[in-house]
């Protein structure tokens, strides 16, 4: 099966000059995401993991099958003043101006096995602020998951020092 048939290209989404990689017709087909579930799990090599980070929103979907399949917590982390309890924050470049993320303090105790899934690397700057959201807490990174990859924006020198595992790269 080739995943890509289920990625779709907008072109000018959300803003002009952006080609945005939707991941919808992933989600709409059953077949295709157990599939691609399955790449994911099976790049773990049946590591334990403790905790599941997802980033807000589109990290979200897979984030929270892979908690489910690998019997772990799952752990959201959202834009600012989204989360109800008290928050750990950090800020990241985007390409114009800053945003930030943030997540519950009681999310990942010290020495937990973690693993952090977002849907694209595309520049890192989210990759690493969740990097240092879950070293803050004391978590061990044991690998970076995604569904894709830009790989033209070299987005895994941010995280380079970790296991990244992509399932598809453009
Ligand atoms: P980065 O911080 O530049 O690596 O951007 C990654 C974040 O932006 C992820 O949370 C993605 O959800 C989002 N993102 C960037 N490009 C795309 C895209 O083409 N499709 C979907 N999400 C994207």
């Amino acid at each position: 099966m080739n995943l890509k048939n289920y990625i779709r290209d907008i072109q000018g989404f959300p803003k002009e000059g952006i080609l945005f990689k939707d991941i919808t017709p992933l989600l709409n087909d059953p077949i295709a995401r157990e599939y691609c579930l399955e790449i994911l799990l099976s790049s773990l090599n049946g590591l334990k993991i403790d905790k599941v980070v997802g980033a807000e929103s589109r990290g979200f979907f897979f984030g929270m099958l892979l908690a489910d399949r690998l019997n772990a917590g799952f752990v959201p982390v959202r834009k600012p003043n989204k989360l109800p309890f008290k928050t750990i924050s950090r800020s990241y470049n985007l390409e114009y101006g800053t945003d930030s993320l943030e997540m519950h303090v009681d999310a990942i105790k010290k020495g937990e096995k973690v693993l952090i899934h977002d849907d694209v690397l595309a520049t890192g700057g989210t990759a690493r602020a969740l990097a240092d959201l879950v070293h803050e807490l004391g978590g061990e990174i044991v690998q970076f998951n995604f569904l894709m990859e830009l790989s033209f924006l070299n987005g895994r020198e941010k995280i380079k020092e970790h296991s990244i595992f992509t399932v598809i790269t453009y």
